[in-house]
């Protein structure tokens, strides 16, 4: 296991860290899969990964992750508080509630969070997230009391993340990407406003779904590549552990998007989209996550994206086929032409997608 800097904070984390999704147990239909151990074996889980070199883990307030945050702190305590680093996050974006969520956080963990997240920060939150006695006010003064070291947004935007990048309260970054989605990572790389606060990557895995088309390796190997500071990886077996910990690699590489693109063309017609998220429509369509659904369709979170897609893309088509400006095109890497692929997807809902629901 080779380790980072987190940033400035003075903390070195293993590039591979623990995420507690799998290790949950509880009802939470919009996680994936997550095998629902009990506290004994989700502890020699976490034991096993630790011995193998891991020291961050992630979590989120129960019952965002089910009971997994308890059970994180009953690990801390087996195999000693101090020898690991505690992530942990909660939805709450009002200052006083993010307070009382850290607290209830803590009750669960029995001890404090080395970090605590605020948890998907979007542009509807983001201004009362970072606004005056906001939620990140509310973690500074939680910082300030010791009940956790250091404060961090999460988001899956870029914008927010920059935003974040930008703000002096804000000591740590989580974002998401993978060798298919990297066009978030690519930005970041290019923004030396990130190489000050540590980034906590995950979605390595997008969801589970790309280790049934690339080798864990090449996964890891790639995103280690970008100026991140450690990858969280969903666990909830030993073999699992072992995959995502044992990973030899000296000189860490990433394939390039066209190769990616190849692997994914032996199984269907991909949208060569990579989340960069440049396009902007100002009708309010999310480009970049329609165009996610549609790729995640196909390699194998079938229903999940159908619903998904059911939900916004007739609206959003409707809007296109009037839409003279188009303006979503002008910063596109991979110039797709967007406007026709939303009807292309919408169509395909229509036609072959739909009925599958029936
Ligand atoms: S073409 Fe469609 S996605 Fe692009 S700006 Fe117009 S309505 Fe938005
Ligand atoms: S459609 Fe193009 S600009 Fe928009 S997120 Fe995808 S790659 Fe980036």
């Amino acid at each position: 296991m080779k380790y980072r800097n987190l940033g400035g904070t003075g903390l070195i984390v293993s590039e591979i860290a623990f995420g507690t999704i799998p290790i949950l147990s509880g009802d939470v239909p919009v996680l994936p899969d997550y095998y629902s151990p009990n506290e004994e074996t989700a502890i020699a889980i976490m034991e096993h990964a630790f011995k193998l070199g891991c020291n961050l883990y992630d979590t989120a307030i129960v019952p965002e992750y089910g009971d997994a945050e308890i059970k994180l702190g009953r690990f801390a305590a087996h195999i000693g508080r101090e020898k690991i680093i505690i992530s942990d996050k909660s939805r709450y974006f009002i200052g006083d509630e993010m307070y009382d969520a850290v607290n209830r956080s803590c009750k669960n963990l029995d001890t404090y969070a080395n970090i605590y997240f605020v948890h998907q920060v979007d542009e509807n939150n983001e201004d009362i997230t970072f606004g005056r006695y906001g939620a990140i006010d509310a973690l500074n003064e939680l910082k300030a009391e010791g009940k956790i070291k250091f404060t961090g947004v999460a988001s899956h935007y870029y914008d927010v993340l920059l935003r974040g990048a930008k703000d002096k309260r804000v000591d740590i970054l989580q974002g998401s990407g993978n060798i298919l989605e990297r066009g978030m990572l690519e930005r970041i790389e290019s923004e030396p406003l990130f190489k000050e606060k540590g980034f906590i990557l995950n979605k390595s895995y997008a969801a589970g779904i790309l280790p049934h088309f690339f080798r864990i390796e090449t996964l890891l190997s790639g995103v280690l590549s970008y100026p991140i500071s450690s990858v969280l990886v969903g666990m909830g077996t030993n073999e699992q552990v072992d995959q995502a910990m044992m990973m030899k690699t000296e000189n860490y590489s990433r394939p390039s998007f066209s190769q990616v693109m190849s692997v994914l063309e032996k199984s269907f017609v991909p949208i060569p989209c990579d989340r960069c998220q440049r396009c902007r429509c100002k009708y309010g369509t999310e480009i970049h996550i329609i165009f996610r659904q549609y790729n995640y369709y196909f390699l194998g979170k079938d229903y999940w994206a159908l619903r998904k897609l059911d939900l916004s893309i007739n609206e959003s088509a409707a809007q296109c086929k009037k839409c003279t400006d188009m303006s979503c095109m002008k910063k596109c890497p991979h110039e797709i032409n967007i406007p026709e692929t939303v009807q292309m997807i919408q169509r395909l809902v229509e036609i072959h997608i739909r009925k599958s629901l029936i």
